[in-house]
């Protein structure tokens, strides 16, 4: 939708972008993907909804961004639910396991007590074998050595063949499917087709596409984001990239480190570790380890207003 095209014109290019995304299989990871299926609205609907609430106005391209960029930056929510995206989705068990957690999806997954299981399961090469963070206990530090990793890749190329193996004479000795499937491990994939409006989609994705989730998943609602999300709904992207995603949010405590920084005599910039701590919230100084002064600092560091640990003198 720009301003110099007829609304026949800018139709006629929707259409077009939607049919050459339609059913096209994004690669994920070894053997997943994603695929949209259909998708409803686009950025016009957003802004057609909100002006329900904000009156008709101007209607050019430089408006609709305006009011997108403010609805976004206000969590005025709804008029970003007037736009639905239903995709199809091949994903390991373990990822889905995070993915259905996002409750305000439709969802229809194959079902193994119908069907055999889908005979592939997510395989980790090498070099891809992470090690445990040391900060975050949720999270993953820095890759393996691949020497290391070449065990590991073994013992799974094993454990899926054992695990399949065992499957199969299963079913071929007459167990049911919905017993027989039970030893299979969490990396077997998946397929579900899911469907979801663009504010919920959105939700989804700054969760999963941020650094604290995990590796896997991030990679599918980074494909959906960038494939699919960004082409369809260019104004509402760059918004929730800005608003959402690459936004810092800075906490009243925050506020109070900056504010004893900026008041610090003589401090230039970037400060120093040490200008920092003596900086940091009063309630954080009795603490040996504090994750949200270590947040704290993340974000300064990343703001240019204090060096980093390792560099600090
Ligand atoms: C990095 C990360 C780590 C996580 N770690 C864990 C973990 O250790 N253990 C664990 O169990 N989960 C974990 N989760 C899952 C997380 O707690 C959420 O369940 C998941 O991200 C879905 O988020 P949501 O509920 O906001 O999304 P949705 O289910 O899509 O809901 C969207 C929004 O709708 C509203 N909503 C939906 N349902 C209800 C309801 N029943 N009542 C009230 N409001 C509702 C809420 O505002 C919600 O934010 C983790 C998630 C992430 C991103």
């Amino acid at each position: 939708m720009t301003s110099s095209t007829s609304p026949a014109a800018s139709t006629v290019d929707r259409a077009a972008l939607v049919e050459s995304l339609r059913w096209r299989k994004f690669p994920v990871l070894d053997d997943g993907f994603v695929a949209l299926v259909d998708c409803m609205g686009d950025d016009g609907a957003v802004v057609q909804a909100a002006r329900v609430s904000y009156g008709e106005g101007t209607r050019r391209v430089s408006d609709d961004r305006q009011l997108i960029r403010y609805l976004m930056r206000h969590a005025h929510t709804t008029p970003f639910e007037m736009a639905e995206l239903k995709f199809v989705v091949r994903v390991p068990m373990d990822c889905w396991r995070q993915w259905i957690r996002h409750r305000t999806a439709s969802v229809n997954e194959y079902s193994t007590r119908y069907s055999l299981a889908i005979d592939a399961m997510q395989a980790t090469a090498d070099d891809g074998w992470r090690s445990q963070a040391a900060t975050n206990r949720q999270g993953s530090g820095a890759p393996l050595p691949a020497a290391d990793g070449h065990r590991f890749t073994q013992a799974e190329q094993d454990l899926h063949v054992l695990s399949r193996r065992i499957y199969e004479e299963r079913l071929g000795a007459g167990v049911a499917r919905e017993q027989a499937r039970k030893d299979l491990p969490l990396s077997t994939y998946t397929e579900a087709y899911w469907k979801i409006d663009l504010h919920n989609l959105l939700h989804f994705l700054a969760l999963r596409m941020d650094p604290h989730a995990q590796l896997e998943i991030r990679r599918y609602a980074e494909t959906i984001g960038r494939e699919i999300v960004a082409p369809l709904f260019p104004l509402v992207w760059e918004a929730f990239l800005d608003y959402r995603v690459e936004a810092v949010r800075l906490t009243r405590l925050d506020q109070g480190v900056i504010r004893r920084l900026a008041a610090r005599g003589g401090g230039r910039l970037p400060a120093s570790h040490a200008d920092f701590l003596a900086a940091q919230d009063p309630s954080w100084r009795d603490l040996a380890r504090c994750r949200e002064r270590d947040e704290c600092l993340d974000k300064l560091v990343s703001l240019g207003l204090v060096a980093p640990p390792e560099t600090a003198p």
